[in-house]
């Protein structure tokens, strides 16, 4: 590309329809393009650069610029065009005149150099040389000459515009289309904003409901003083114009997919401190977000409950697990936890923490004026469209009462366990174990590694008017219809035991304990299991076959282990790959032997990939593996979503006798395997071959077998 973004490239073939009288584009000689763009094809508004506002009083640019109509309407699927600007090439007649020079001059310093005139508008448009949107998608993304041939004759029937098209036959991204689009006009393109790149000092002058309009985002003042600016679209010359006037310093645009944008607007402004203006009553919508409350500036009780509604909103957004609302020396700081995480999300001044206070207490029913003990409350509301239970927790600390909520998604429960990436063959045995009328059924693993998922996952299975199903949990995850749930709560000696035992009086069919994590617990368990029911539970253990001997470790006798045990269940997440952008690449033999796979089977193909469904996408090629690189669409992580990888150790014959005898768990475990077990790190390596996730995944998640 030459010196600036309109003169590089070859082919501009202007289409009749958009030569209209008036609106053909500006000459380069005019001048204006040499100061607009700058090598490397930036754009860089100079102060005193006139260029779209003198150039295009009448809307010239966009027809002449966009010839092949590729202008990226397509880009914005939800109908958002930026700022409704161009969709027939028209330049906004209402926002001609404040775009046409005066706020540059009204600036000191922003006086238009060049003033063009309709004299000006000559009949070789700058454009003339740039290439077509067609031809730079056949270059960039890989399309085919024949699919930009089949959209110019959909076009020829349908109208539309060429990247609309090819983004609606799925023939490229929007990511594609976009960076397709900036290096027509010699933009740069970034796959990648994250809210923390966002200095948001520079948004102090910048109403949230102006940048979301114009999906703009200034992110960092750069060395030279210009002002790096996120645009969702790099035509968008008016909002760098007016963000060059309220911020006083050359911008730099640098386009960024419009969705993202959005995505991080709503966080940096939450961040900044602003709260989001809710709707009425429960449902929280992100419809009014557009209205700043600065609670430091407001006084009534208003504000209070939209800045908490807002923290709250925020979080589920977020689908942080935690808020923390913890009052500090000066001020009350909110930290939300996000994927283990905590991350500082708000403040306000400390004389408004009694009413936050009392405002979550007066949402989860608690009394306001208790203020010396802890308490425990509830609320239940839909988020953005998601059912979420919140479970509050206030403790008075020295410097005031602090607040713990616990997020929890109810809609997020109701996945089978098939969707949470559980193979065929463990879905028949756990289908099989579930439907005796006895037994116990152990699920092992860490905290956070999804055992509650999965114990929910199979007694929704079960679960039907006919049978009495009860459960003892620390906490009340979710609360499934049919089920009848009862909270540890060990303040008034309701323990896991005490909870069991009397749940035996209720004539239950099957018997859910949150954790065994104690003799008298397991004994009764274990109890209730030989007297004909069926019993579900978790265990703290690395691995499946420990759990055998984690029970005896308690106290509990071998025999009642191996007569009472079904099957023992040990799992982990993994995230899921994002498969708008996993890389094939080669794995060295390394990676695979540390896999526990046979390098030399896996580069022949030989190794049976596990079982996928639709989302999960095609497999790699045999002997290759997908790998995280990070897009939009998964906020640059590379991973979307988590699911389980599973090890099932069925108690037969063989692994019975040998819990008898008090056999170690590496024996148990050799003989599981030997009898077809695949391990926590096997079942990884299998959805590894499938392509739905990583090795890196795996390997962190799991420690390697025995051999
Ligand atoms: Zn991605």
């Amino acid at each position: 590309m030459a010196s600036d973004g309109y003169r590089g490239g070859k082919g501009y073939q202007p289409y009749p329809e958009d030569l209209q009288a008036g609106t053909e584009p500006v000459s380069p000689e005019d001048g204006f393009v040499e100061d607009g763009f700058v090598e490397g094809g930036s754009y860089v508004a100079a102060p005193g650069d006139s260029y779209p506002d003198g150039a295009y009083p009448d809307g010239a640019y966009p027809d002449g610029a966009y010839p092949d109509g590729a202008y990226p309407d397509g880009a914005y699927p939800d109908g958002a065009y930026p700022d409704g600007a161009y969709p027939d090439g028209a330049y906004p007649a209402e926002q001609e005149p404040e775009a046409a020079g005066l706020q540059a001059a009204s600036e000191p310093g922003f006086e238009p150099v060049v003033q063009l005139s309709e004299e000006d508008l000559v009949d070789e448009p700058a454009a003339r040389n740039q290439p077509l949107i067609g031809e730079i998608l056949v270059e960039r993304a890989g399309i085919t000459v024949d699919q930009v041939a089949a959209a110019l004759d959909t076009q020829a029937v349908d109208g539309g515009r060429i990247g609309e098209i090819l983004l609606r036959n799925r023939v490229i991204t929007e990511e594609q289309l976009l960076g397709g689009l900036s290096a027509q006009v010699g933009v740069e393109f970034a796959t990648v904003l994250l809210p923390d790149d966002v200095d948001v000092e520079l948004l102090a002058d910048l109403p949230i409901g102006y940048v979301k309009t114009q999906r703009c985002l200034p992110i960092r003042r750069q060395e030279d003083g210009t002002v790096l600016m996120a645009i969702g679209d790099p035509l968008n010359v008016t909002a760098t114009d007016d963000v060059r006037t309220i911020l006083g310093a050359e911008v730099r645009m640098v386009t960024v997919s419009p969705a993202r944008i959005m995505e991080v607007i709503n966080t940096v402004y939450t961040r900044r401190g602003d709260a989001v203006e809710l709707g009425d009553g429960d449902e929280f919508s992100e419809g009014d977000a557009e209205e700043l409350i600065d609670i430091i500036d407001l006084d009534d009780e208003a504000p209070i409950i939209r800045w908490v509604n807002s923290l709250m909103f925020n979080a589920a957004k977020e689908r942080a697990s935690d808020i923390h609302i913890e009052p500090g020396e000066k001020d009350v700081v909110v930290r939300n936890r996000i994927d283990g995480v905590l991350y500082e999300t708000k403040h306000a001044h400390k004389q408004y923490l009694p009413s936050i206070v009392a405002r979550v207490k007066i949402m989860s029913g608690l009394n306001i004026a208790e203020k010396r003990l802890p308490q425990d409350g509830r609320i239940r509301r839909k988020i953005a469209g998601r059912d979420i239970d919140m479970r509050v927790a206030t403790i008075p600390t020295a410097r005031g009462e602090r607040v713990t909520i616990r997020l929890l998604d109810r809609t997020a429960v109701l996945l089978d366990m098939a969707d949470i990436g559980m193979g065929p063959d463990h879905l028949e045995q756990i289908a099989e174990v579930i439907e005796r009328p006895h037994g116990i059924l152990m699920v092992t693993g860490p905290t956070g590694s999804g055992k509650t998922t999965t114990l929910y996952s199979a007694l929704s299975k079960i679960n039907s008017p006919d049978k009495n199903i009860l459960t003892v949990e620390d906490p009340v995850e979710y609360q499934l219809d049919g089920i009848s749930q009862v909270q540890v709560n060990p303040k008034i000696d309701l323990t896991f035991a005490a909870g069991l035992r009397s749940f035996l009086r209720h004539d239950p069919d099957v018997i859910m304990v949150g954790e065994i994590r104690d003799l008298e617990t397991a004994e009764i368990a274990i109890q209730a299991s030989l007297t004909g029911h069926l019993v579900f539970s978790t265990v703290h253990t690395n691995d499946a076959a420990g759990a055998i001997t984690r029970l005896v470790d308690m106290g509990v006798e071998p025999f009642l282990v191996a007569s009472s045990l079904s099957a023992l269940l040990a799992q982990r997440l993994v995230r899921r790959l994002c498969p708008e952008c996993r890389e094939v690449y080669e794995p060295d033999y390394e990676e695979i032997r540390n896999l526990g796979l046979e390098p030399e089977a896996f580069f022949a193909g030989a190794i049976p990939p596990h079982p996928t469904t639709e989302k999960d996408g095609p497999a790699p090629p045999p002997g290759r593996a997908f790998r995280a690189k990070g897009c939009p669409s998964c906020l640059s992580t590379g991973y979307t979503g988590r699911m389980g990888i599973y090890e099932l150790l069925m108690l037969d014959d063989q692994i019975r006798a040998m819990a008898l005898k008090n056999t170690d768990a590496v024996s148990v475990k050799r003989a599981a395997i030997n009898a077809g077990m695949r391990t926590l790190r096997d079942d990884g390596a299998r959805k590894v071959v499938a392509g739905m996730t990583s090795i890196a995944e795996v390997m962190r998640v799991t420690q390697e077998d025995i051999a």
